[in-house]
């Protein structure tokens, strides 16, 4: 803890790069993690009651070794993202069969296989120290990180690095992950920092926002055209809110489904002028557990042309099984489904011939490769892709934070302040901030 200050004050007081880097590194910090002995505590708990505040500690852990090819960081900040209510809700699949699987891969994996996990696959924060393999990066320098675990010795991670073979999410697949007042994390996770931001600004975009860029924009995902009309369910959420900027930004028409009037709203104030709210509208795509209900599918599609007069070119899928059969079904002929989730559910059922018929196509996308995810950061460092962070919390209150986007109560991302004493902090280009403008930055603040 004492460590992690004599940090801070260096930070906040300007010090240069090269103090920062002589800097001692702490034997140990602060982290928020779940534990091993944990994974069957909410056996028989129906998975809406699992409680991320009863599994989720903060505390000291021990500071690992560096390997040559990674850094030490400074969290200044870090977000919540629906991985970590996985872990945290041990679903599903306890995340310690990860955390085992790599420390099988090599001497330094062997460090990630411990009782506890540290978890958390956003940061912003002051690189302190480099491994010696490191080139491009530096002591003092800021960053953001994305999540995209690769190792570079691996054949198969050299075309798109998500299709490595052993491609892992930070936070999530390994250890020593954001949500921490330190992380370990790989050169080529570094991004630099966008200047107009601060520092909880600048952390809750990496994983969301590039998951969104490669899924629309990217060749690997739905490659969206101008004219190109888009529903977005989960429209005002992580990664819903970044999907209706792209395609706002990219000349797209898109159509956000959310389930509130303060959500549709939201949505409006975006530039998002077709908005359908599922909750007022009492869609059952499913009229039992095992069936479902094409009329309710019909209905749907009905509202999406009454709105933008058209079938959707493609549906950004992924609430999952309470879903699916709807989006097969209202995508347009030759349209397109793009999928990375199944928050509802992920044995999904949609009809097979509709699909085949209208020669539709289902894009599966993860997360995004190094090469995506810069390009992403750097939508948002123009301005052109703005933060949507609704909340922030202090690293104390991760469970509560963790809570809130398991009960669907948040919009957009939540912020975690790691070492960063209060909000507001880290904005180095302050014209470039006016120019984007607070009422862009700060649209999703409640
Ligand atoms: P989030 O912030 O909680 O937003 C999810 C949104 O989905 C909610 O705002 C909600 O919107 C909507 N939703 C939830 N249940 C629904 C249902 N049954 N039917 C229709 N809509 C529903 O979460 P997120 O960060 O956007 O993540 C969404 C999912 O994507 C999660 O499962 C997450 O694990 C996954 N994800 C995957 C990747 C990847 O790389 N593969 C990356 C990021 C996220 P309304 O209630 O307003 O409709």
């Amino acid at each position: 803890m004492h460590g992690m200050h004599t940090v801070l004050e260096a930070i906040q007081a300007g010090a240069s790069g090269d103090d920062i880097g002589a800097l001692p590194i702490p034997e140990s910090y602060r982290a928020a993690f779940v534990k091993r002995d944990d994974v069957g505590m909410f056996e028989g708990v129906a998975s809406e009651d699992k409680d991320p505040t009863k599994s989720l500690h903060v505390d000291e852990v021990a500071t690992p070794e560096l390997a040559p090819d990674e850094v030490y960081l400074a969290v200044m900040a870090s977000s919540i993202n629906f991985n970590t209510v996985w872990t945290s809700i041990f679903e599903p699949l306890p995340t310690f069969g990860f955390l085992d699987r790599l420390g099988r891969e090599s001497e330094w994996a062997k460090r990630h296989a411990l009782p506890y996990h540290v978890v958390g696959s956003d940061a912003s924060g002051v690189v302190l120290r480099v491994g010696s393999a490191v080139r491009n990066w530096k002591p003092g320098d800021k960053v953001t990180v994305h999540c995209n675990y690769v190792d570079d010795q691996d054949p198969s991670a050299h075309d798109d690095s998500m299709l490595a073979a052993n491609q892992k999410i930070w936070g999530f697949e390994t250890n020593f992950g954001g949500l921490a007042d330190l992380a370990v994390v790989k050169a080529n996770q570094l991004m630099p920092k966008p200047t107009h931001l601060t520092w909880e600004e600048a952390a809750v975009n990496a994983l969301c926002n590039s998951t969104s860029y490669r899924m629309l924009v990217s060749d690997n995902g739905a490659r969206m055209k101008q004219g190109d009309t888009v529903l977005v369910w989960g429209a005002t959420g992580g990664i819903g809110a970044y999907a209706i900027q792209y395609v706002l930004n990219g000349g797209g028409t898109p159509i956000g489904v959310v389930s509130s009037p303060e959500r549709a709203e939201i949505l409006r104030s975006m530039g998002c002028e077709a908005v359908i709210d599922r909750a007022a509208e009492g869609y059952r795509f499913w009229s039992d557990e095992h069936t479902q209900d094409e009329t309710e599918w019909r209905r749907f599609g009905k509202k999406i042309r009454s709105l933008v007069g058209d079938d959707p070119d493609i549906v950004f899928e992924h609430p999952g099984r309470s879903t699916m059969g709807a989006s097969v079904f209202a995508v347009k002929r030759g349209g397109t489904v793009v999928t990375c989730a199944a928050t509802s559910g992920y044995m999904v059922e949609f009809d097979n011939r509709h699909f085949w018929m209208k020669l539709k196509r289902l894009v599966s996308s993860h997360f995004a490769n190094y090469a995506e995810a810069w390009a992403a950061n750097r939508l948002i460092d123009q301005g052109r892709i703005h933060p949507v962070m609704s909340q922030v919390y202090p690293l104390t209150e991760v469970g509560a934070a963790a809570r809130s986007v398991h009960r669907n109560e948040a919009e957009g991302k939540i912020g975690v302040l790691c070492l960063a004493p209060t909000e507001g902090l880290g904005v180095d280009d302050h014209h470039k901030r006016e120019v984007v403008g607070e009422a862009a930055l700060r649209r999703f603040r409640r």
